[in-house]
């Protein structure tokens, strides 16, 4: 059985509909594949729908930007409630700080003779109700600045680049309470990829997972080399913390990491399955 636990669609910044991801997992040759948006749960429902025709189990899930003492931490909720209000509201007030920032980046892209027009940019969101860095890096693309979003992050929009702008994210702590509480299984997404190993330390992760406010960690992600998986699974293991894979699809704009290239073990989405049942939630 091949599980893909973390993929994106349009509805935030990959370059799939939820329909067209849940064809490209059967074409992948997936059994299960979970649909995990930043900050929306929008793209769910028609996600879902689409998995029955083409004979692949469609799971709900949710990338929530987080923080970390200033730094950025991503956290995979599984099987979270859609209609709960505070985790709702968490997320919208994460989406607002999405929106809030473009126009200073904008600004940015101006002052360094990259101007984005603001229609040329809304193209690239089309009807993502989450904004992010990856529509802005297409829309530089398309407007012959850079070759691609590999270009537009390493040069100008990762967290260290000149154009970036900061945004509101959940604290950490809060936003695994919020998870859980909506029903959902918390994962911290590839948490020592691109260099934040330092922000999330061993000792930060037992204390998360002994006050029983994490359920796992993202193990198998292309971010973490081979070492650092090693690493990673077996502190999992010490700490009692599920350990998932995933492809973090994101379509055209990231073709390097097809669907299913890094995948989750059948025992592990039965756990995430049996504690969604417990805490009320619903996974598919
Ligand atoms: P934002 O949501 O605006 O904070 O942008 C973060 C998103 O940009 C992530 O979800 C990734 O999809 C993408 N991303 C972040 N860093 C890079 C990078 N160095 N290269 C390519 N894509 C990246
Ligand atoms: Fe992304
Ligand atoms: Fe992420
Ligand atoms: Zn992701």
């Amino acid at each position: 059985m091949r599980i893909d636990l973390h993929t994106h669609s349009s509805v935030s910044d990959g370059t799939d509909s939820p329909s067209e991801l849940v064809a490209a997992a059967a074409a992948a040759g997936l059994d299960v594949v979970a649909l995990c948006d930043h900050d929306t749960f929008d793209g769910l429902d028609e996600a879902v729908a689409a998995g029955p025709g083409v004979g692949v189990r469609v799971l709900r899930g949710l990338e929530m930007s987080a923080q970390h003492q200033w730094d950025s931490v991503h956290v995979l909720g599984y099987g979270c409630r859609a209609d709960d209000t505070a985790l709702a509201a968490e997320l919208a007030r994460v989406r607002e700080g999405r929106n809030g920032r473009v126009p200073a980046m904008l600004a940015n892209l101006a002052r360094h003779g990259m101007p984005v027009p603001v229609d040329v940019l809304q193209r690239q969101v089309g009807a993502s109700p989450s904004v992010g860095r990856p529509h802005i890096a297409d829309a530089m693309v398309e407007l012959g600045y850079v070759a691609d979003r590999r270009e537009a992050f390493d040069t100008w929009l990762a967290d260290d680049r000149p154009i970036f702008v900061g945004r509101y994210a959940a604290p950490l702590g809060r936003a695994l309470d919020l998870i859980r509480g909506a029903g959902g299984v918390a994962v911290i997404a590839h948490p020592w990829g691109r260099g934040s190993r330092d922000q999330l330390p061993p000792a930060l992760l037992a204390e998360l997972a002994a006050a029983g406010r994490l359920d796992g960690l993202e193990v198998d992600h292309q971010d973490h080399d081979d070492a650092t998986r090693v690493e990673l699974r077996a502190l999992a293991d010490r700490l009692g913390l599920l350990a998932t894979g995933s492809s973090d699809y994101h379509g055209l704009g990231k073709a390097d990491h097809g669907l299913g290239c890094n995948t989750t073990a059948p025992e592990v989405l039965a756990a995430i399955s049996e504690r969604v049942g417990e805490r009320g939630g619903a996974l598919a």
